[in-house]
């Protein structure tokens, strides 16, 4: 059966996906896995279309200490077991750079480009081009595409794209890139077929999981983000603070005389939902606790959003529609409770019982902005984009040899 690999590598885990394609292009998802714990206690999962386990097997750590070795053992069981042999491997790779504003037929060529952009992207991008090089070096003809978390944000206006700094940065690349690009291309690409109508107008997506952030999309594209040069601005995330005062970072280094690597850890590991609340980064442990603080994390994510929502609809120039998407937009009733309570002024009026029932449209019929809740799927995305790239650039029946 033909299918396509999709994979997703970060610093300690590599996810991968496998679909396979059907008439005209469709896609249907197979398989569902990754291999955590790496460095630590190494752990491959694996689960068929309908949550099927099809594998769950702990390693020793000296046995899968980094990314390419975790790739390679995930390679050979989908091979070997699972009996999949791809016919292209789509990659999530979070920074695109200023020039890439759609997914790239991988070569030699376009490594070096993105290896270019790790110094934009130091904690994603290394551990992104890790099972690239070692897909190119094991299997030369296999076709790889890169899907770009930046990309859907090229269409911003030079308004958008610029920090108030000297030009000269800007043309190195120190821009307001924008992430989830992904996520909010599927949403893009969705909504068309739920409200025709409104997919056209101007509508807020709110991406809110453990990474968050908002998108405000004209006619189905990005013209402002939250989320600028690196993944840590906007709004408050489980262990990302959002929005800071870059003075914040001065007196760490100046007064608590942490080094760059230090206020790098600690920007993206320990603030946030965590840091704040002192109790948990994850959502479903803060929404369940009565503990001040936790409390306080939680009204502090909801004021955020509704901060961020009136910025997005002055750079909409108003609003016509509201989607909550991603881990805590899709789950938490809550959170979606809260936060369309902070629009109200906008004219946002909730169905509580649509809510509860997690339904497509969650607001009124008499709501000025229709609210909407529509699942992501980034895998599926960069399967489909893989496809295309495949159908337009190589024959699909080009199988691939090993090197050994
Ligand atoms: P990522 O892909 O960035 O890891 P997800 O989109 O999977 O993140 O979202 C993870 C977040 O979603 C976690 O903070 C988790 O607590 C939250 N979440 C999942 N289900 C619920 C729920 N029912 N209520 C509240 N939060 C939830």
């Amino acid at each position: 059966m033909d299918s396509i690999l999709v994979i997703n590598a970060g610093s300690s885990s590599v996810k991968f996906q496998v679909f396979a394609v059907e008439g005209e292009g469709r896609l249907r998802r197979l398989i569902k896995g990754q291999m955590d714990g790496i460095g630590s206690r190494p752990r491959l999962r694996a689960s068929g279309a309908d949550g099927d386990p099809m594998a769950d097997r702990a390693y020793p750590i000296e046995a899968i200490p980094d990314v390419p070795a975790a790739m390679e053992v995930a390679g050979e069981w989908l091979r070997n077991e699972a009996r999949v042999t791809p016919l292209a491997v789509g990659h999530r790779v979070v920074h695109g750079g200023p020039d890439y504003e759609r997914p790239v037929l991988i070569d030699h060529g376009v490594v070096a480009k993105l290896e270019r952009f790790i110094s934009l992207a130091p904690l994603h991008q290394p551990h992104n081009l890790a099972p690239i090089r070692s897909i190119l070096t094991n299997f030369p003809t296999l076709p790889q595409v890169a899907c770009f978390d930046t990309a859907f944000h090229r269409t911003h206006g030079p308004l958008a794209d610029h920090y108030a700094i000297p030009y000269q940065l800007h043309a190195e690349g120190v821009r307001r890139y924008g992430f989830h690009g992904l996520s909010y291309e599927y949403i893009s690409k969705t909504l068309p077929q739920i409200a025709p109508e409104i997919a056209k107008k101007r509508v807020i997506v709110a991406h809110l999981g453990s990474g968050a952030s908002m998108c405000a999309m004209k006619g189905g594209s990005s013209v402002e983000s939250t989320m600028g040069f690196t993944a840590l601005d906007g709004l408050p995330m489980g262990t990302r603070p959002g929005q800071l005062d870059p003075g914040v970072v001065l007196y760490l280094m100046s007064e608590k005389g942490m080094s760059a690597a230090k206020v790098q850890d600690f920007l993206y590991r320990d603030c946030g939902l965590k840091g704040l609340s002192g109790v948990s980064n994850d959502m479903r442990e803060l929404d369940a606790s009565t503990d001040p603080r936790a409390r306080l994390a939680v009204d502090y994510f909801v004021y955020r959003i509704g901060l961020a929502a009136g910025m997005l609809a002055a750079a909409l120039q108003g609003l016509d529609a509201f989607v909550f998407t991603a881990g805590i937009g899709e789950n938490s009733v809550n959170i979606r409770a809260r936060v369309t309570e902070q629009l109200a002024w906008l004219g946002v009026a909730l169905d509580a019982v649509e809510n509860e029932r997690h339904s497509r449209l969650i607001s009124r019929q008499n709501s000025l902005i229709p609210v909407y809740v529509v699942p992501t799927d980034e895998e599926l995305m960069i399967a489909q984009h893989t496809l295309a790239l495949l159908m337009n650039g190589h024959s699909p029946s080009h199988r691939h040899e090993r090197v050994s």
